[in-house]
């Protein structure tokens, strides 16, 4: 049985949140718990107290347009919710199975900053917006400045993530491919964000996005220039070498992730150059 002597605070509203955010910044946030139950119990971390977010009704929910998504939303949330991009609630479903989709939450899947964690690289393939607050105030953060380094993140220490905004363009492709062992409870091995917009069949913007192939998700900038200003071309895949600095680890090694990588972005090219613009 898991066993946590910190005092938990509960709170109803973001004011409450921010409140008790500053007063205690060294509290250990908890949203949905399904990360962070995870370290407690394996003494990775081990919070003196502990701020409970999962009350803030406020910070939960989705937009009627999508546009706006409170980061307490869970993953079930989205995987139901029609105004938002196929991609993303493809990329839910794959969260775990539907035990951990109720409970885990789209921000406490962006604040973990793993850089195996599944939505990731399409917040960057979207250039998503990350609201966070404190009592001090509000400010946007693009996805592509939010992931520092290993489990590092732009967030100061009074505040939390209240919100993502998506700024979502008509005509725009995006993609979500996630490599794992099994197609539920599995961590991925590669994932990949995509979109491209694509005007009188040329490439005029490109994100290619991906996570477990480097110590936070990344942009692979090099493909993203091979596909720009000239048709779809499944070759730019090749380009990703340069862009990535992938591992061995439990889950695989360096070099299937490199070739798994460059395989996931030419299959999705190849698909996209098949389809009329
Ligand atoms: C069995 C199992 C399977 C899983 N499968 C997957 C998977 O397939 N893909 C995947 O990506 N993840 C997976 N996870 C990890 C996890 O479920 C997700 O990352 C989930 O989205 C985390 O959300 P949460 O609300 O539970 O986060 P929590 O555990 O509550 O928090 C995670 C971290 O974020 C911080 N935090 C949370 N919300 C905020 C906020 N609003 N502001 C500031 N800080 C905040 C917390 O302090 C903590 O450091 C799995 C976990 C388990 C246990």
């Amino acid at each position: 049985m898991l066993t946590c002597p910190a005092p938990v605070t509960r709170v109803h509203t973001l004011r409450e949140a921010l409140v008790q955010r500053a007063s205690h910044p060294h509290a250990t946030v908890l949203a949905g718990g399904t990360d962070l139950m995870v370290y407690i119990e394996l003494g990775s971390v081990q919070p003196t107290a502990i701020l409970d977010l999962w009350g803030c009704t406020e910070l939960r929910g989705i937009s009627g347009d999508g546009r706006t998504l409170g980061a307490l939303t869970t993953w079930s949330d989205v995987v139901g919710h029609p105004a938002l991009p196929a991609a993303l609630r493809d990329c839910a479903r794959t969260v775990g199975a539907p035990q951990i989709q109720n409970r885990g939450t789209l921000g406490g899947n962006i604040v973990n900053a793993s850089p195996a964690g599944d939505s990731l690289p399409l917040w960057l393939a979207m250039d998503a917006k990350f609201e966070l607050a404190s009592v001090r105030g509000v400010r946007e953060v693009p996805a592509s400045e939010f992931w520092l380094g290993y489990r590092k993140t732009a967030l100061a220490a009074d505040e939390l993530l209240t919100r993502i905004h998506l700024h979502p363009h008509a005509g725009d492709r995006l993609h979500y491919r996630k490599v794992g062992t099994r197609l539920a409870q599995a961590i991925s091995k590669v994932v990949l964000g995509g979109r491209l917009r694509v005007v009188d069949g040329v490439v005029t913007e490109a994100r290619v996005a991906l996570g477990s192939v480097a110590p936070t998700p990344i942009r692979a900038h090099h493909v993203e220039a091979a596909l720009l200003g000239k048709p779809i071309d499944p070759a730019a895949a090749a380009a990703v070498a340069a862009d990535i600095a992938p591992i061995d680890d439990i889950r695989s090694t360096a070099a299937y992730r490199r070739r798994v990588a460059a395989n996931v972005i030419r299959a999705w090219l190849e698909t996209e150059a098949r389809t009329p613009s």
